[in-house]
């Protein structure tokens, strides 16, 4: 069992996950056969490999695993960090296949992890281990265009997929669609314009759409509109940022406390959060960020009131031990497995809504999926018919102008005449599958009346989706 929150609460991360599928798997009555196919991982690989460091040769060790492959490629991050087990793995491989099917992408469910802490090791040291690493998985059958399609997750990024995807073409040259071996590749090295943003851009969009139901919003005790709800943000890296910043810059959010590894910055009239990241750039935290008050205890300002809690970070950080003292109105898991199994009973008994992980952060995969179709088009999203679109705007404000005799404000027929480039699609493509998604989940719910809370709902829409696969196709 893994060393985190969870095997402390005698519940590995893996089990929860599982848990949470069997109570899914009860309510959509599901044939005993087929829910039993859908909780075991498939396969899972560890591999243990020597590098040169210093001199001296060090052993690292990681896991690939793949819970399902009923749909090509399996699809899931790889995290490097110092504490990642085959458990943990696991339990994020079954996520992934739970998350694709909740955002409509076509793939099966895979993850990867590495125990390193990347902060230790010089820049081409991280690029031999890394490159490594990927040739183990390449040469395993884990890592390939077809089959298995790793992305960033905790601690790997753009650089990483890069490193990897190279190592991949250097293997197999005469593979025309190498670059889909990865997503979450550096734009200039075949990524897609909006990867590295969307997980965050995703909980925005999740967010918004929430925002769209008032009779949702009710059960939550909220009202109105995004604009002035005080959110607290536990953890800045690049999903709960993006997340953040959006909220504040985009649709008038109060970031009132951001949480990190060295404490609180509180701020009830709303935090600057480019500013909150760029003092954690310069100085490694947030104490001394002039903005607002650091808070040594970063812990209890999970507690502090607010109107939407946004974990960002790690796993496990709602558990039994704090889940009672929690004082937000709704919970958007932005981290996987940020609520532990028994954190969630004890929320949902207090009446607090939690938008789950699996649908909350799917962001990140959903634009993946387009990186992926991207790199097998050969083709960047918008180059062919952007132009057409611009010159079909023109007429169409020309044609208004004419019929009118009025001219068409500036601020309008700079919109309407204006071609969709890459980022426009693919924000376009994120929000549609994000608003379909919670739509679904939320009739759902609706609809049946064993189904309490959002997770259920989310956990339920992916089993019916996965198990048709099985009913129809067979195992
Ligand atoms: N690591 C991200 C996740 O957990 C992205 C996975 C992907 O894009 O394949 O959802």
């Amino acid at each position: 069992m893994s060393d985190s929150k969870y095997a402390q609460q005698g519940m590995s991360f893996r089990e929860s996950v599982e848990h949470m599928v069997d109570h899914a798997i009860e309510i959509m009555e599901l044939d005993e056969g087929i829910g039993n196919a859908l909780k075991v991982c498939q396969s899972v690989i560890q591999v243990s490999f020597p590098v040169e460091i210093n001199g001296k040769a060090e052993i690292f060790t990681g896991w690939r695993a793949t819970h399902s492959d009923h749909r090509l490629p399996s699809k899931g991050g790889i995290r490097f960090a110092p504490i990642v087990d085959q458990d943990e793995v696991e339990a994020l491989a079954a996520l992934m296949t739970y998350k694709c099917a909740i955002v409509d992408v076509p793939f099966g469910g895979s993850k990867g992890g590495l125990v390193i802490d990347p902060l230790q090791y010089e820049p081409h040291q991280m690029e031999a281990i890394t490159r490594r690493f990927a040739r183990d998985l390449i040469n395993k059958g884990y890592l390939s265009p077809a089959q298995n399609v790793p992305a960033p997750d905790m601690g790997t990024g753009p650089r990483e997929m890069g490193w990897m995807v190279d190592t991949y073409r250097q293997m197999f040259p005469n593979d025309i669609n190498y670059l889909g071996a990865l997503t979450g590749k550096p734009v200039e090295h075949g990524g897609v314009r909006g990867r590295n943003e969307a997980t965050g851009r995703g909980v925005q969009y999740a967010l918004r759409e929430l925002f769209r139901h008032p009779k949702e919003l009710e059960r939550c005790g909220l009202s109105g509109t995004l604009e002035g709800q005080r959110i607290i943000v536990q953890g800045l890296g690049n999903v709960g940022y993006h997340a953040a910043h959006f909220l504040q810059t985009e649709d008038g959010s109060l970031i009132t406390a951001v949480i990190e590894r060295d404490g609180a910055v509180v701020n009830d009239q709303g935090l600057d959060v480019a500013a909150v990241r760029e003092h954690i750039a310069e100085t490694g935290g947030v104490k001394g960020f002039d903005g607002g008050e650091f808070v040594e205890d970063g812990m209890a300002v999970l507690e502090r009131k607010c109107d939407i809690l946004i974990p960002a970070a790690l796993e496990g950080v709602i558990t039994a031990d704090n889940a009672e003292r929690i004082q937000t109105k709704l919970i958007a898991e932005a981290a996987n497995g940020p609520v532990t199994f028994l954190a969630d009973k004890i929320l949902q008994e207090r009446g607090i809504e939690i938008l789950p992980d699996a649908y909350c952060n799917a962001g990140g995969v959903v634009v993946s999926y387009f990186e992926w179709i991207r790199n097998l088009n050969h083709v960047r999203f918008g180059r062919l018919e952007r132009r057409f679109h611009e010159a079909r705007g023109e007429q169409i404000i020309e044609a208004i102008e004419q019929a009118t005799g009025v001219e068409v404000p500036e601020h309008l027929s700079d919109r309407i005449g204006r071609g969709a480039d890459e980022f426009d699609l693919v924000r376009s493509g994120l929000d549609d599958s994000m608003r379909l998604a919670l739509q679904s989940i939320i009739r759902l719910r609706q609809e049946n009346s064993r189904i309490n809370d959002y997770r259920m709902a989310a956990y339920a829409l992916a089993i019916e989706k996965v198990s048709r696969h099985y009913k129809d196709i067979g195992f």
